[in-house]
């Protein structure tokens, strides 16, 4: 099938050349030039594990993947997906400009396609945009009729950063929100070389599943977060714990690693969304999912507050910072908990030392230029008062690196009896 694009960020690219890899052609459209030319010279604009093999596997096959700024491009394909990026407000609702605005030019080229074209958001919306949003803007721009000439979906991702590109080969389930039978044959045929559960459903039935999925997931975290700061009161260590729990099939072990809670760019934001849309929009006032990002919220202060009472006022004190990803193996920062904790250090005084392996430039763009980056973990941590661990970097697991140091470990990275031998240890809530 030819396929466009729309918006070839982490969602978009990954999807991109997932489908070309599976044959399809496929053009990505991006408002970005350097990211377009970029991905013309078959390499990824952003760092995902095995995404730059996937692009050079790509290059020798003629039509299979490329990049434009020209929104004009989709007349030669047979349906867009939309992966535009639907950030906060400063209020916590959805910004859908990126949305309307891809919804608008699609809808203005096709005005003079003659015929059938499936346009399906992959963007995480909030439930009821697709009806009253993206619908709208493609008749209003196109002049055609949505359901005859322009067919409508939502097609939910559920991807993992650091994982992306293997959960697109290699999903839980495709979730396809058809707006008719026609749309979700279409879409459906796009996956037919994915094999997943496909469950089909209405469209705000399909944009709720999403946000449910992270609702679920984020509520998971703070769950054991709470649990795990009852049981540092108690001496008890959670993961021990969770270890007795797992063993229930109905609660598991998956996402319940107590730390210092969740970041990235979608939980925090699409959870913010949920209670801003439910609580003025709905009428309803969501509030156990208000509690999740509240209890995520005091998490990761608490490594500041050991931090506090190992060194007392930590003006002038070094303090090392391992990891500013959100997670390991991905440079994504939105709304990681790193850049909150460093910010909290730099208004306290303290001189900040950090390390990443792969997320400086972006944590460069977004913090005070006051943090020092390093380039190593030795590097940070020489001459620190103390160290954090934020993110759980496989380099960062070798208790050996921390000889003598204070360690506030955020993320379970080091074995606690094994790093006690070796320096005056902490974990975040055990
Ligand atoms: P991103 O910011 O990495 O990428 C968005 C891309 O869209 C950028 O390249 C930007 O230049 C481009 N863009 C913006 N406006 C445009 C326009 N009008 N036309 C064409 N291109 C435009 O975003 P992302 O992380 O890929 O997320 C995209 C969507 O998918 C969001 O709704 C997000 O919530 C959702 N999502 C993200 C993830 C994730 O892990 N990143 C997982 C599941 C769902």
């Amino acid at each position: 099938m030819m396929i466009s694009v729309i918006g070839a960020g982490y969602v978009g690219l990954v999807t991109a050349a997932g489908l070309a890899r599976n044959g399809h052609s496929v053009v990505c459209i991006d408002v970005d030039d350097l990211r377009v030319n970029t991905i013309n010279q078959w390499v990824s604009p952003i760092y995902e594990a095995g995404l730059d093999d996937l692009l050079s596997s790509l290059a020798s096959r003629s039509g299979g993947l490329r990049a434009s700024t020209a929104y004009r491009e989709i007349l030669d394909t047979d349906l867009s997906l939309i992966c535009v990026g639907t950030p906060s407000n400063s209020n916590g609702s959805i910004n859908l400009g990126h949305v309307r605005d891809a919804a608008k030019r699609i809808g203005q080229v096709l005005r003079s396609k003659n015929g059938y074209h499936l346009v399906a958001t992959r963007s995480t919306i909030i439930p009821g945009t697709t009806r009253d949003v993206i619908i709208p803007l493609l008749a209003k721009y196109s002049g055609r009729t949505v359901g005859r000439d322009i067919g409508v979906a939502y097609n939910p991702e559920f991807l993992q950063e650091g994982k992306a590109v293997q959960a697109f080969f290699s999903p839980d389930r495709i979730i396809i929100g058809q707006l008719d039978k026609r749309a979700g044959d279409l879409l459906a045929e796009v996956y037919k070389d994915i094999a997943a559960p496909v469950f089909r459903t209405d469209i705000t039935t399909a944009e709720m599943i999403k946000y449910a999925s992270n609702a679920f997931l984020a509520t998971k975290v703070s769950f054991i977060n709470e649990i795990a700061n009852i049981c540092q009161k108690l001496g008890v260590d959670v993961y021990d714990v969770v270890k007795g729990l797992s063993f229930d099939y109905r609660i598991g072990d998956k996402f319940l690693s107590a730390g210092i809670g969740f970041g990235g760019s979608c939980l925090p934001k699409d959870l913010r969304a949920l209670v801003y849309a439910s609580s003025n929009k709905f009428g309803y006032p969501a509030p156990l999912l208000k509690a999740v990002l509240d209890v995520n919220a005091a998490q990761a202060l608490k490594i500041i507050e050991i931090a506090e009472q190992k060194l007392g006022n930590l003006d002038g004190k070094k303090i090392a910072v391992l990891g500013l990803a959100f997670k390991p193996n991905t440079d994504d920062v939105r709304d990681a908990p790193a850049i909150r904790v460093i910010r909290v250090l730099l208004e306290k005084g303290a001189v900040v030392k950090a390390y990443d392996p792969e997320a400086t430039e972006n944590a460069r763009n977004v913090l005070p230029g006051r943090v020092e980056y390093c380039t190593s973990v030795a590097n940070a941590i020489d001459d620190s008062d103390c160290v954090l661990i934020v993110t759980e970097w496989a380099e960062f697991r070798d208790e050996n690196l921390y000889q003598g140091k204070i360690v506030i470990d955020g993320r379970r990275a080091l074995d606690p009896q094994k790093a006690r031998a070796v320096c005056d240890y902490q974990g975040v809530c055990w």
